[in-house]
């Protein structure tokens, strides 16, 4: 049975309406609006969806932080990536790295590559790169932007432009959810946006070097992330279901949450 309080019942109920409401903007416009509603950040992987984020970020000098997991196993196209798209929009992106005495755990654990192994292992190698990072990134926010997409994959296939994320207690924002890959392309194409060479080289989805394959035509875009998984959900953890993680959260702090519910009344009374 799912445990909720008032607060994270509100939330919801505004996430609701938050999703409609950014349902009738562009990009832009779903940016700005995200901005207005608290601390925002966004967190890239320099993927090719993200970097339309990025680009309308900096080409709109919009007041949301953008955040990258440098989880130690980039690709270094993927790193080359960081610093051109930073002199490109003349913004800074923050680099959060794993803790090094978390990594000699895995390590010790696992092996450096144990990720192979099980899926065990294969989580615990992402909490410490991955989620552990990201709740750094997170720290203090109240708004998290993500290029999550509904053509992804099956599993975001009903992704919605606003949700209430029960276990890191803060409004996610899926600006690019209803954006499809050629609508992607062409605007990365019509505005010269920097992005990885290896997208052209059969590389939809990039995370890191030794979990990421080249996918085959006609297989899903994310088929080559962990593709020796047979779990057609395989995710690395950095977005759990909110049904999934509701249960597992721990009550929210009132107060935070009041003022992001107040402000999000305040900036659905705007508009934008
Ligand atoms: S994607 Fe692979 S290398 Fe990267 S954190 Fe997850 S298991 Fe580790």
């Amino acid at each position: 049975m799912t445990l909720q309080t008032p607060v994270s019942t509100g939330l919801q109920q505004h996430a609701e309406a938050l999703d409609a409401q950014l349902a009738q903007l562009d990009l832009a416009g779903r940016l700005a609006l995200a901005a207005r509603l608290g601390r925002a950040v966004f967190t890239t992987s320099l993927g090719i969806e993200d970097q339309v984020i990025t680009a309308a970020i900096g080409t709109h000098r919009l007041p949301i932080a953008v955040s990258t997991l440098e989880t130690g196993r980039l690709f270094q196209e993927t790193l080359d990536l960081i610093g051109e798209t930073e002199d490109r929009y003349d913004i800074t992106i923050d680099r959060f790295h794993p803790e090094p005495d978390d990594v000699d755990a895995f390590v010790a654990t696992y092996g450096l590559n144990g990720f192979y192994d099980s899926v065990e292992a294969r989580h615990a190698c992402c909490n410490v790169r991955k989620l552990k990072p990201l709740a750094r990134a997170l720290a203090g926010a109240e708004i998290w932007i993500t290029g999550l997409r509904r053509g992804q994959s099956g599993n975001r296939a009903t992704t919605p432009f606003a949700e209430y994320d029960a276990e890191r207690k803060l409004l996610k924002v899926n600006p690019l959810a209803d954006w499809d890959i050629d609508t992607i392309r062409a605007h990365v194409a019509a505005d010269s946006i920097p992005v990885n060479p290896m997208h052209a080289r059969g590389y939809p989805s990039i995370g890191c070097e030794p979990c990421t394959r080249a996918i085959k035509p006609g297989e899903p875009e994310r088929a080559g992330r962990w593709w020796w998984e047979n779990d057609e959900k395989r995710e690395c953890g950095l977005h759990v279901s909110e049904t999934a993680s509701e249960s597992a959260a721990p009550a929210p702090e009132p107060s935070a949450h009041a003022v992001a519910s107040e402000a999000i009344l305040q900036a659905s009374a705007i508009g934008g």
